[in-house]
């Protein structure tokens, strides 16, 4: 008769603050549209969330995988969770939910998996990626995979964190793009010591600016590609080397001061910077012999594309490189990073297309218009279970480049909607784009 009202326990999904390296993927991938953002954090609404986890697989750090059970009354809001600087602490539930989440059955159930899955299953644990990120279904809500090629090497990421930084050393950072341009692109090489720093080509770090916002906080940390194979700038040594164009202006053409990007490429020799990291788990490219690469890349984001093809260049005498097909993009030749090594590259070790969008007399063109050009390679390439394609770059480049594959498929009578299933679904396809 005075039995105690259910109380409804919620298992709240929340980003975890320290971990989180602000890099939009999540409020992307989200279908519901739960995760938003301020100029402090990256925040999950718990009116809105329904617990898919479809945000999990793409996060590269794995802040997002965290957990909360609560009243349902008691959900940290937004506005809560804008102020963070860390995940709070886990609170007890109450006696009594306790007792009235298992008189209630779905309760109950919830409380039940909750126990388990608190917590968090990639962020907590420093190391190879084995946990719900990796194991999660994946989810199209994406135009890319969400899980890696099946010969991909294991990662290692968060190694690193903001409470604990690695100090790495600069040794050597000189511009790539002419010096009478205006794309001040830079290659920044990193040394790490004696310290791990284990990464793989597709992977990215963050890099501590030194100083603190107009809000007096620290900054962020700034999330960048490796530019260099595993096996380090210079085989065999413990450094790696970044792709870091100089930010003059926002998105809109107006005047602007990258915070991070003016930093590193204003670094001397042997100043030393702070790094998170290592960071991705999906964008990984295959380890199997005789696996071929479409790699689709605009301005600094060629430089995975780089990590790749250097990877392939120093195994070129064992015979069991693919075919590797490139599709850069760029204002002019001289804007075009690495274009002099890249020029360098045999013919028959890789198939270059250039897109040239401002070189004077010449049409613009986009990386899109050339794979349309080149369709019958592409679509060989393509149609080969081998084959992984990556595009890195510019945001606005997705759209283009997903069209452009599925003409390329739908000439030849095959289904795109089917092939790019398959593309996701086996960890072919893979996005980078901001
Ligand atoms: P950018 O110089 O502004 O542009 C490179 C080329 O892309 C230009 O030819 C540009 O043509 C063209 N382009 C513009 N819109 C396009 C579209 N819708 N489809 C296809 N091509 C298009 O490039 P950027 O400043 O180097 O930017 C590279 C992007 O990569 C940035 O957003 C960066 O955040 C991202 N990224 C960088 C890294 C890294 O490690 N540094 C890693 C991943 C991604 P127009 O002449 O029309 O401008």
């Amino acid at each position: 008769m005075n039995a105690p009202l259910p109380v409804e326990v919620l298992k709240q999904h929340l980003i975890d603050p320290e971990i989180c390296i602000r890099c939009n993927t999540c409020e992307e991938t989200c279908p519901v549209d739960a995760i938003t953002h301020d100029s402090n954090n990256y925040v999950v609404d718990p009116d809105i969330c329904n617990g898919c986890m479809a945000c999990v697989p793409p996060c590269p750090t794995g802040s997002i995988d965290n957990w909360r059970l609560m009243l349902r009354n008691e959900a940290y809001s937004v506005q809560d969770q804008f102020g963070w600087e860390e995940l709070p602490k886990e609170k007890a539930l109450p006696e009594t939910a306790a007792v009235d989440a298992g008189g209630d059955a779905a309760a109950a159930d919830a409380a039940a998996v909750d126990t388990a899955a608190v917590g968090t299953a990639a962020a907590d644990a420093p190391g190879v990626m084995t946990g719900a990120a990796s194991a999660a279904a994946p989810a199209f809500s994406l135009p890319g995979a969400s899980v890696p090629p099946w010969s991909a090497a294991h990662p290692y990421v968060n190694l690193y964190t903001h409470k604990a930084p690695m100090t790495a050393t600069v040794v050597g950072n000189y511009r790539v793009t002419g010096a009478d341009t205006e794309s001040d692109i830079h290659h920044i090489v990193l040394d790490f010591g004696e310290l791990p720093f284990p990464v793989l080509e597709g992977q990215s770090i963050g890099i501590l600016p030194p100083g603190v916002d107009a809000q007096g906080r620290p900054h962020h940390a700034r999330q960048y590609s490796l530019a260099s194979p595993r096996d380090g700038e210079r085989a065999g040594y413990n450094n790696l080397s970044l792709t870091v164009k100089r930010v003059t202006e926002d998105h809109g053409g107006a005047a602007a001061h990258g915070v991070c990007s003016n930093y590193l490429c204003d670094l001397a020799k042997n100043d030393t910077v702070q790094v998170i990291g290592p960071f991705g788990h999906t964008f990984l490219m295959p380890n199997h012999p005789r696996a071929n690469l479409i790699m689709i890349c605009t301005g600094t984001g060629s430089a995975p594309m780089r990590a790749m093809t250097e990877r392939y260049r120093r195994r070129i005498d064992t015979g069991d490189n693919g075919r590797l097909m490139l599709f850069f993009g760029a204002r002019t030749e001289r804007e075009l990073p690495y274009f002099g090594p890249l020029m360098k590259l045999p013919r028959d070790f890789i198939d270059i297309n250039l897109a040239l969008s401002r070189e004077p007399g010449q049409p613009k063109r986009y990386v899109q218009d050339l794979i349309r050009e080149r369709a019958g390679q592409v679509r060989e390439l393509l149609l080969d279970r081998n084959t992984c394609i990556y595009v890195c770059g510019l945001k606005g480049m997705e759209v283009g480049v997903l069209d452009a594959l599925r003409e390329v498929t739908m000439q030849s009578g095959q289904d795109w909607s089917i092939l790019h299933d398959v593309l996701r679904r086996e960890g072919r396809l893979h996005f980078e784009t901001y």
